[in-house]
This record gives structure tokens, C-alpha cells and sequence, in this order.
């Protein structure tokens, strides 16, 4: 199963846009209308996807039960930066 397809089965009204490109109703916010684009990049190997209501992408994978690794394959240094974008970065403690 492809990245795309695992985050897309999780997302209600799934409309196919384009040749890697589906609309969905986003799960972070009161959708009434598909508002979350999501795009398959670099073969399959990368999703982005983008809520319209402002919803941030991590917000939207949480409300699914997904993390960043569903997006795209992360080191754990890429991993430890994404999140350090969007946690309160924690005092060192060595
Ligand atoms: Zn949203």
C-alpha cells in the first residue's frame, strides 16, 4: 500500500483530483465541504497534504492516528526537527 493510499483510506470523502491528487474532508476541523488536499510526490515516495481551513498537517495526521513517518520515510534526526518546529523545544539534558 502506498503512503497516500494508508492516509487516504483514513479520510472520509475521498475524491480523486488529478493523476496524484485526491480531495478529502479534513479530520482536524468541522469539514462541511472536502477541504484537504493531498498530493503524492517524488513517485509516491512523499504525501503532502494541505487543509484549506488552516488546519496544520500534523493536526490533521493526529486526528487520524498517523505521525510524520506517514508523509514521508524520516530519520530520526528529520523526525526530532519536525517536531521540534512544532513542540516547545525541550532543555538539553546532557
Ligand atoms: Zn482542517
Amino acid at each position: 500500500m502506498s503512503k497516500a493510499e494508508t492516509i487516504l483510506e483514513r479520510l472520509e470523502m475521498v475524491r480523486k483530483t488529478g493523476s496524484s491528487k485526491w480531495i478529502a474532508r479534513c479530520p482536524a476541523h468541522d469539514d462541511g465541504t472536502p477541504s484537504l488536499s493531498v498530493t503524492e510526490i517524488e513517485g509516491g515516495n512523499r504525501v503532502l497534504i494541505h487543509c484549506h481551513g488552516g488546519c496544520g498537517a500534523l493536526d490533521v495526521l493526529e486526528s487520524i492516528g498517523l505521525d510524520w513517518s506517514a508523509l514521508y520515510q524520516t530519520t530520526k534526526t528529520d523526525t526530532a526537527h519536525c517536531i521540534g518546529l512544532i513542540k516547545t523545544k525541550k532543555p538539553l539534558t546532557t
